[in-house]
């Protein structure tokens, strides 16, 4: 390796500032603009190729002015580069969500005369994207019809509301991972027996590792007990907790990819595993994104997504400020860790708010600001369900009615029974989030019906659903079978109901904390098209999520029926045995 000359900072490259970028026209100046920088780059480091990429490097095509170079080198060889760049005065990437180290992006800006411009440099290992990006950059350069579309697309996006410039958006990415399509870069399929690490093996890495399964690959699980429903059907068990990361990196190494059951799963871990090395999707935005339900709310409105009328509440003040502007019934939910109803409160009354400031107290206490937003009147709640592919292609399941008990899902069934546009417009909804995070993999998002027919979103996860259980008899492909495809960069399946409808009501716990085992199954199974699933929990107790019951039938409505029916004649045994029953070697 050639260390610099010098460590004096080169006084041409000063300091970055961040701010909007607005779309102009392109820019003349930009390839020697870019050469002078290419140039001091050079002087000091004459072992670097810097290649002028992006909008800048394309001669016609509008854009921020941003100029980006990219230089390619051997993963070891990246940090003392990034070092060499600092003391020649180029700067960390600044913000919230800085490309990871292993291709880390730096920043800078120098003067063309009266004008300054902004740089972003690319370090890139070997084998990542760069080659993309320079025959992308060719094509461009080579063919002005697709120059043309280019930079009719990029004016549509920048001439739109925000609304329209968001769909804009999602054509753009679509059309750049055509181009690349069509150049011969497709991101490789995984294919089996290579292993799918996931992160949490409760029930629904339990479904996901059955499907992954079926397709003959192999499953790494990591979750904190040996005994979680996922671990009789994974190969191996790494035990940690979501926030381990020497646990998880043990997981990722013997993995060709990394996904995650449950969006409560440490940010910090997915953005370590998150190198290069092994893909992990969905990547850490999606998850910064649907784990803070705050994050979740500015992503929802900045792309023009309905959501309830809300405040971020911190102290008794702001909850005292919120219940006024907002007016009541309210709810206040815990803006991390929540599920199945837990860590929120209803205020029904400005008076009622007892429960609330204990909640408020102990969030407070840990630093974390809390949601406060208006309680809808929905006449119905909702879910869609959207896979998104390698290549940005996405595709929706039908859309579920869901039925919730006290925060619990209790019952979903599809078809939803709205209008075919309402139904429609969801999809497309959930498409356009999806494309707007980055996703790869699947993205639910809960939807409230409201009574003039508008969507207002109430929460996205990206993953797997419990309101899709339904899929697994249900659609051609289930949703744990279109994850995996979409992980892996497998061709997504079709996503069609294989009967007039299908339904799932979930197996809950009742009773005190015992050893599970089901009493009713016979029964249960003497009806036509009725499946059940039981997750091998070894204890069930009040509420517990423990199995469900899917019935397939000639609507949603007889579905239903059908899938109460069998549902009713499952219950839990009051005198299992202590140890438990079968299955529990080792
Ligand atoms: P969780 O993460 O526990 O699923 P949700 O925010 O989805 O949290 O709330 C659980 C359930 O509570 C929802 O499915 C819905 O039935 C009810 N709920 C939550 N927020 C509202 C709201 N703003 N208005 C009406 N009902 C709500
Ligand atoms: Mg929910």
């Amino acid at each position: 390796m050639i260390e610099p000359v010098d460590d004096r900072p080169d006084p041409e490259i000063r300091p970055y500032e961040r701010r909007v970028a607005h779309v102009g026209p392109w820019d003349p100046r930009s390839p020697e603009v870019a050469a002078r920088i290419a140039d001091l780059i050079r002087a000091r480091r004459p072992d670097l190729a810097v290649e002028h990429i992006g909008s800048t490097a394309v001669p016609g095509l509008p854009g921020k002015g941003i100029i980006d170079l990219s230089i390619e080198a051997d993963p070891e060889r990246i940090p003392g580069i990034v070092e060499s760049l600092y003391r020649l005065g180029f700067q960390p990437q600044p913000g919230p969500d800085p490309w990871p180290p292993t291709r880390p992006m730096l920043v800078g800006a120098i003067l063309a005369g009266e004008d300054e411009f902004r740089i972003h440099l690319h370090v890139q290992p070997t084998g990542g994207d760069m080659a993309r990006d320079l025959a992308f950059r060719d094509a461009l350069r080579a063919d002005p019809e697709l120059t043309r579309q280019y930079a009719a697309l990029k004016t549509e996006i920048t001439g739109g509301s925000s609304v329209d410039g968001f769909r804009y958006t999602h054509s753009k990415t679509t059309w750049i991972l055509g181009v690349y399509k069509q150049l011969g870069y497709r991101i490789p399929a995984i294919l089996p027996p290579a292993t799918i690490g996931i992160l949490g093996g409760g029930q629904l890495g339990r479904m996901l590792a059955m499907a992954g399964r079926a397709l003959g690959y192999r499953i790494r699980i990591l979750d904190p007990d040996p005994d979680c429903p996922a671990a009789p059907v994974a190969d191996h068990v790494e035990i940690g907790t979501y926030d381990d990361l020497e646990a998880a990196r043990r997981l990722a190494a013997g993995c060709a990819v990394v996904t995650y059951e449950l969006e409560h799963v440490s940010l910090e871990l997915v953005k370590a595993l998150d190198t290069g090395a092994v893909p992990i999707r969905p990547g850490p935005y999606a998850l910064k994104l649907t784990q803070d339900r705050l994050a979740e709310r500015r992503f929802l409105e900045a792309n023009g997504a309905l959501v309830a009328p809300w405040r971020e509440v911190g102290s008794a003040e702001d909850l005292a400020d919120g219940i006024a502007a907002l007016g009541t019934p309210l709810r206040l939910k815990a803006s991390i860790g929540g599920y199945d109803g837990r860590s929120q409160v209803r205020i029904g009354e400005a008076t009622d708010t007892g429960p609330a400031r204990l909640l408020l107290e102990r969030e407070a206490a840990a630093g974390r600001p809390l949601l406060l937003e208006r309680e809808l009147p929905f006449e119905a709640e909702l879910s869609v369900i959207v896979a998104r592919g390698v290549d940005g292609i996405t595709s929706g399941f039908p859309v579920a009615r869901n039925v919730h008990d006290r925060g619990i899902l209790v019952e979903s069934s599809a078809p939803a029974g709205v209008p075919a546009a309402t139904a429609a417009a969801a999809i497309d909804l959930a498409s356009d989030l999806a494309t707007g995070m980055g996703m790869v993999g699947l993205l639910t998002a809960e939807l409230f019906h409201m009574p003039d027919g508008s969507l207002v979103v109430n929460e996205l996860a990206p993953r797997v659903h419990n309101s899709g259980h339904w899929t697994i008899e249900g659609t051609v492909t289930s949703q744990f079978e279109q994850h995996v495809r979409a992980i892996c960069g497998l061709p997504l399946g079709d996503t069609t109901l294989r009967d007039g409808g299908a339904a799932t009501v979930n197996l809950l716990g009742s009773g005190p904390d015992r050893p599970a085992a089901m009493r009713g199954l016979e029964r249960a199974l003497e009806m036509a098209d009725v499946h059940v699933h039981a997750y091998d929990k070894r204890r069930v107790f009040e509420r517990r999520k423990m199995g469900h019951v899917t019935a397939v039938g000639s609507s949603a409505a007889a579905a239903m029926e059908a899938a109460r029916d069998a549902a009713s004649r499952i219950a839990w045994a009051d005198d299992a045995p202590a140890s438990g029953e079968g299955g529990e070697a080792g």
